[in-house]
């Protein structure tokens, strides 16, 4: 019976199970090596002040190139990466590059701008990881001020207690914490009272839509205020064309990031393009 049982449940999720238990092997057993053989790279994208368009920041955003799968998005693996624990060892070298390449910037460029690094909750919970921050900003000699950390409501609301303490060390240590997605998750507000971050980033799928729809314009204007009221800066994401910037400019959120002032480039397009915009600012 159990022999039976066993078979037919075998049989029950072939084949289309197999296949994608295969696929999805293979992605892990690709991305385990693509660490050694340099497969990773940062894109960077600029956060821009609203009012000004002056740059203060970049968000690092994770490319895999494979030569099989060519160009894989963050959204095709981080999740399997969560999943396998691959991302602490990727998380580590996306921090140690990230702050290197903001060191890299100032030293061509002068600019002592921010550099904004996703967490994902797996690697925020590892035992080592407040270490490896540390280490990144000592390696690189970046200032701990100008790393800016972003984590998700996802990873915040579960309340637990090595979750705040973790914040709260890196808030003495002087790392910036944002809220990334805010506005997707379960919205229980009290945790931005207890928890010391600095920043809100709005969803794009607000900022998208403000001025068509009015029920997205009063949200963003909403969190906008209620950011600042808590003394939080807020950063709007995805933000694509001159109609949004003028409504949160007029709504006064403090950052703007988005294809309207930049897609993320590798780094050494984000390099020349930091050389023309300031150009074009002085
Ligand atoms: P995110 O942190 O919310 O990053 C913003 C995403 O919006 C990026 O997608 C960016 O390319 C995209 N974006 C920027 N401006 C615009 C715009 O004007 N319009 C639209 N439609 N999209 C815009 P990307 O690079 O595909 O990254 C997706 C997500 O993957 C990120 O969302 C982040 O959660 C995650 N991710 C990226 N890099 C890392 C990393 O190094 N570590 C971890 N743990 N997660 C990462
Ligand atoms: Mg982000
Ligand atoms: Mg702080
Ligand atoms: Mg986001």
């Amino acid at each position: 019976q159990a022999k039976n049982k066993g078979k037919s449940a075998y049989e029950r999720f072939a084949p289309e199970m197999k296949e994608v238990s295969h696929e999805r092997l293979q992605i892990e057993s690709r991305m385990r090596r693509a660490l050694e053989l340099n497969e990773f790279e940062l894109y960077y994208q600029p956060i821009v002040e609203t009012s000004s368009g002056k740059i203060c920041g970049a968000e690092a955003l994770l490319r895999w190139n494979n030569p099989t799968m060519g160009m894989v998005m963050p959204d095709k693996f981080i999740p399997l990466a969560e999943e396998t624990g691959l991302i602490i060892p990727i998380g580590e070298w996306v921090l140690n590059q990230a702050c290197r390449s903001a060191v890299r910037w100032e030293q061509a460029s002068g600019l002592k701008h921010g550099i904004s690094v996703n967490v994902s909750p797996r690697q925020f919970r590892d035992p080592g990881f407040v270490d490896a921050v540390m280490h990144a900003l000592q390696s690189s000699g970046l200032p701990a001020h100008r790393l800016e950390l972003e984590i998700t409501e996802r990873l915040i609301l579960d309340n637990s207690i090595e979750t705040s303490e973790i914040l709260s060390r890196l808030d003495r240590e002087g790392v910036r914490l944002s809220v990334d997605d805010f506005g997707t998750g379960y919205s229980a507000l009290s945790y931005l009272k207890s928890y010391p971050f600095d920043t809100l980033k709005i969803d794009k799928s607000f900022v998208q839509d403000v001025n068509a729809k009015q029920e997205d314009a009063s949200l963003v204007r909403a969190i906008i205020n209620m950011a600042h009221s808590l003394g939080l800066k807020v950063i709007a994401e995805g933000v694509e064309d001159e109609a949004q910037t003028d409504f949160l400019n007029e709504e006064h959120c403090d950052y703007s990031q988005g294809y309207y002032y930049s897609r993320p480039m590798p780094e050494l397009d984000y390099e020349d393009w930091l050389r023309t915009s300031q150009r074009a600012q002085v």
